[in-house]
Parts: structure tokens; sequence; C-alpha cells
């Protein structure tokens, strides 16, 4: 809960990534909370058509960062500038522009990896002076996924609502994992087995929501 840095929902899984945890988690906010969210923010990592669906479905607004979004955020380092974390999505025009200020406009529907992909280019590849470098002599081609639900994110992500509300997530998880690790000094997670790991972290979360119910109870 952004307002109060409460934590309403933790939930600890051997999963080595949070690729198939975003309904479970979406689950707990509205078992604790007795209702759905209404927007649910959340790192790429959670991003997959299932959650896309489950957040239409359960009429949410998940503001996530698809894979290109992502790697700007964090400023991962690609020294390759024909990489395509280098070609700008403008969402308004359905475009890419590339490196070489060249729009790629959309094509067709292709299949990649047995999923729906939109696939942009551009005829001026050809003559490029940076042919070979970008597409070593093909036409230069991005792909990005063609779930409409998928498209509908990547414009909840990109409009003014959608940015504010992905900024405050910093703040939000920054917050409790510098509380925790830094103030309180947790050296992280000791029990062996899950369950009582589990059982750790959930104590770890109520000595957090008991310090920020502490104060704002505290007059100042
Ligand atoms: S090869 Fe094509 S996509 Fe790559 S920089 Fe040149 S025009 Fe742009």
């Amino acid at each position: 809960m952004i307002k109060y840095d409460f934590i309403v929902a933790q939930k600890l899984v051997n999963d080595p990534t949070d690729h198939h945890q975003f309904i479970s988690m979406a689950q707990e906010v509205k078992m604790n909370l007795t209702k759905h969210p209404q927007y649910i923010t959340a790192d790429n990592g959670y991003l997959t058509d299932e959650a896309a669906e489950y957040s239409y479905k359960h009429n949410i607004i998940t503001i996530m960062p698809d894979r290109t979004e992502s790697m700007k955020i964090k400023r991962k380092k690609d020294n390759n500038r024909f990489s395509k974390t280098h070609f700008q999505y403008i969402w308004e025009e359905d475009v890419y522009i590339c490196p070489q200020n060249n729009k790629l406009e959309y094509q067709n529907n292709r299949k990649l990896n047995n999923k729906l992909n939109r696939v942009y280019s551009t005829t001026k590849c050809k003559t490029c002076p940076y042919n070979q470098k970008c597409c070593k002599g093909r036409k230069k081609e991005i792909f990005h996924s063609a779930h409409p639900l998928r498209i509908k994110m990547r414009e909840d992500y990109n409009s003014d609502l959608g940015k504010k509300i992905y900024k405050k997530r910093f703040h939000t998880g920054e917050t409790y994992f510098a509380i925790i690790k830094k103030s309180r000094k947790f050296p992280g997670i000791q029990r062996k087995t899950i369950k009582k790991a589990q059982t750790e972290l959930t104590l770890q979360t109520i000595a957090h929501n008991i310090k920020i119910i502490h104060k704002h109870l505290t007059p100042h």
C-alpha cells in the first residue's frame, strides 16, 4: 500500500524466476484486502500473457514495462548501438525509430517461439551505411508481442498515469528493503526449510507493518 508503505502480501517461493508469481501474488493481495486492487505495478520479470489476461479479467490496471523498457530503466549497458534497446518505440504512431533516425513501420504478424508477434521494418536498410553492422545485409526487423492485452499494457505503461504510478514503485521497494536490511540489520533468511523460512519472512513483515502503524499513531 503505497500511501503508508504497508506490505499487504508476501510469499516465499523457490522458483528462480518471477515469471509465474503474478497471479498468485495478486490473489494473495485480494485475499488480504478483501478486494481486487485497482492498480498493480510489477517489474518485467512478471510479464506474461497470463498476467495480462488475469489483469484484464479482474479489471486491474497493471503497469509493467516490457523487456526493452525495463532495460532502459535499469540503464543496462548495451554497447551494440544496433540492438533493439536502441530502437525507440513511438507508441502514438506505432513505429520504431532506428539509430539512423529511420522509421520502422508495422508490416505483418509472425510467430516467434510459438507466440504471435508484430513485425516492424523499413526499406531504408538496403542503402544504409550501417547495414552490415545492423542486420548483416538483410533488412532489420523488430518484433514485439501481438497479444492485444500486451499491447494494451504497453499503452498503459506509456501513459502519463502509468509513468506516474510506476515511479512510486521505486520508492516503495527501496524503502522496505532499505529498512529491513540496514536499520534492522536483517542478514537474509536464515531458516533452511521453506516452511520455517516463510515464518521468518512473515515475522519480518509483521515487524515492518507494526513500525508503520506506530509511526502513524505517534503524535508528531
Ligand atoms: S540498417 Fe536499417 S534499421 Fe539499421 S540503422 Fe540502417 S536503416 Fe536503420
